[in-house]
């Protein structure tokens, strides 16, 4: 309840103050932005130990219905009102990017696109609008990452495959870990690479 509300909420500003030109990426200005900022209410709220729960959540509904879909998957910022992209991916794609670049400068370039595009007039904005904008405010060793988030459709998969301990002499230990770090990336009918 207190999530939802807090989306709701959020869409006085994404959707009421910003809306995105009809076409392709438009909902993410709205929805993924909504779930983005409630996001944000809730872990303030919650704490952010409970919000590993709620974007597994997010991640694992956006696997479900990515399988079911019909016509073709779109990177967010391409998303043509698909719900599991726009909700389900955007909350996931948006709380990464503030781990990547941090609150503080995620909420200044909100900030500014709201100024930039608020209670305006035609001609609404794009999420090319919105990236040129995020792209700009952000050093250039996290654009690689931000146009995995947004611009295609990439998946990462970490983790431990086996660990060893050894006690040292001096008390200490030596950890070996095994890992499997994986990305792929997949065109809209789900062909990986
Ligand atoms: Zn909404």
């Amino acid at each position: 309840m207190f999530y939802v509300t807090a989306h709701e909420a959020a869409h006085q500003w994404w959707a009421h103050q910003v809306i995105g030109a009809n076409v392709q990426g438009a909902t993410m200005l709205s929805e993924s932005l909504a779930q983005y900022s409630a996001l944000m209410v809730m872990e303030k709220e919650y704490g952010p130990r409970q919000m590993r729960r709620f974007l597994k959540y997010e991640l694992d509904r956006y696997l479900m219905s990515r399988a079911t879909e019909r016509v073709e998957e779109q990177p967010l910022a391409l998303n043509e009102n698909q719900q599991y992209i726009h909700y389900n991916k955007g909350s996931v794609v948006f709380y990464a990017l503030r781990d990547a670049i941090g609150e503080q400068q995620l909420n200044a370039v909100l900030a500014e696109f709201v100024r930039q595009w608020g209670f305006k007039g035609p001609p609404y904005p794009t999420t090319r609008d919105f990236l040129d904008l995020l792209y700009a405010r952000t050093a250039p060793e996290h654009h690689p990452f931000i146009r995995d988030l947004f611009e295609r459709i990439v998946f990462w998969d970490h983790r431990v495959t086996s660990s060893e301990v050894r006690k040292r002499e001096d008390g200490k230990y030596v950890v070996t870990l095994k890992l499997h770090a994986e990305k792929l990336s997949t065109d809209g009918k789900g062909k990986e690479t």
